[in-house]
């Protein structure tokens, strides 16, 4: 049988550079349809009342959305919002731009797709499934780690399950890179976030799928996180080559797989809303005996930053929950197959993820 070799799409435009958000202004002019057909910008709230929006290139009927980032986004949440931008103007808009950590750009890439497609949005999570091209989409973080910023999927929880809209329209058209948007992230959610990038390494460096491709990405986003979280580094340095780092790992991920820490955690955040970072540091701190070098350093990096990790959070579920947590951990198969290889039902049972809930 012949190996198919995925043919995935990267961001075709990015801007790097402190400042650099304020060239969005030029950047959107080129991509205007006309003055009826808006740009809908989805700004962070953390933000309201702050200097960034009146940074906001806004001309004509355009319109910026604040949303709270307290919870991941859902896939109802993103059929609200496109209900809402067709009802209240009369044409497609030229654009949309998500400015603000993984939860914002999730939702831009999501609703950008959900502008050109029928249904709701919870139809198209899985591999594949979008058949028609999204409208204009533009990604600008303002915290790093995720890599959401370079990869194809948009990751929703929907009436069943957490997954992601994987498709080669999801990919923004233009990434803004300007690390002076990080500068307000409080040092908890700063770890958190930027450890979702080293276990991307960890998890992808160690894997089955692991190639030559993802190698290259991911060593050099593991150099970059032990730069910034070990060597104290300047605050501006420190800043770029964690915004730096984050791309390489959302590289590294698109041709490979996340793994362990990643499908546990999506468990807890199903069951529980816990977030993606912290979710991801609650589970890989007891994995040591699948990643044993990443979480010794893992825990060096938390002992200098001084970061403590909430404790309990599984202590008083039912039998019940605790088998919906790991019925949804087990159901992330490419995940466990790029840990463990094909045979990873060996090493992982129920009783085995039970065991390392109950720590948490
Ligand atoms: P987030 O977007 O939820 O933001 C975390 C917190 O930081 C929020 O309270 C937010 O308001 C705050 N914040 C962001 N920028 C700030 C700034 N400059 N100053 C002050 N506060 C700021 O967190 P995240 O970790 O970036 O993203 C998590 C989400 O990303 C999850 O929904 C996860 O599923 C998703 N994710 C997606 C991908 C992907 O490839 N699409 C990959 C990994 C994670
Ligand atoms: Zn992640």
């Amino acid at each position: 049988k012949k190996v198919e070799y995925k043919n995935f799409p990267m961001v075709p435009r990015v801007v790097f550079g402190n400042g650099s958000f304020d060239q969005l202004g030029t950047i959107l002019m080129a991509k205007r349809k006309n003055s009826e057909a808006p740009f809908i910008f989805l700004v962070d709230d953390v933000f309201e009342g702050k200097e960034l929006p009146y940074r906001i290139p806004t001309m004509f009927n355009d319109r910026i959305v604040f949303i709270s980032a307290d919870e991941e986004p859902k896939t109802n949440q993103v059929d609200v919002l496109v209900q809402k931008i067709r009802d209240d103007f009369s044409e497609i808009p030229s654009g949309i731009v998500g400015i603000g950590g993984g939860t914002i750009m999730d939702l831009a890439k999501a609703v950008s797709i959900m502008m050109n497609n029928e249904g709701s949005s919870y139809e198209y999570q899985g591999w594949d499934l979008v058949k028609k091209p999204s409208i204009y989409h533009v990604g600008i973080p303002t915290i790093s780690g995720t890599g959401a910023e370079v990869s194809r999927t948009t990751v929703l929880l929907g009436p069943e399950r957490k997954l992601g809209i994987n498709s080669d329209y999801t990919t923004f058209d233009q990434v803004v890179l300007d690390p002076d948007l990080t500068k307000g992230v409080s040092k908890e959610q700063w770890f958190y976030t930027g450890m979702d990038c080293f276990i991307h390494c960890v998890e992808s460096l160690n894997g089955t799928y692991l190639n030559a491709f993802s190698q290259s990405y991911g060593e050099k986003a593991y150099e970059l996180c032990k730069e910034v979280f070990l060597d104290g580094l300047g605050e501006t340095e420190s800043r770029d080559k964690l915004m730096m780092a984050s791309w390489h790992g959302g590289m590294s991920i698109a041709y490979s797989q996340v793994g362990v820490a990643h499908a546990m955690s999506y468990g807890l955040s199903y069951l529980l809303g816990v977030k993606h970072g912290i979710g991801n540091c609650l589970v890989f701190q007891y994995l040591e005996e699948f990643y044993p070098e990443g979480v010794a350093l893992f825990k060096i990096m938390q002992e200098k930053h001084q970061i403590e990790l909430p404790k309990g959070i599984c202590a008083n579920l039912s039998e019940d929950e605790f088998e919906t947590m790991i019925s949804v951990a087990m159901g992330m198969e490419p995940l466990w197959e790029n840990a463990l290889g094909k045979e990873w039902r060996k090493t992982i049972t129920p009783a085995k993820l039970k065991s390392i809930y109950e720590k948490i």
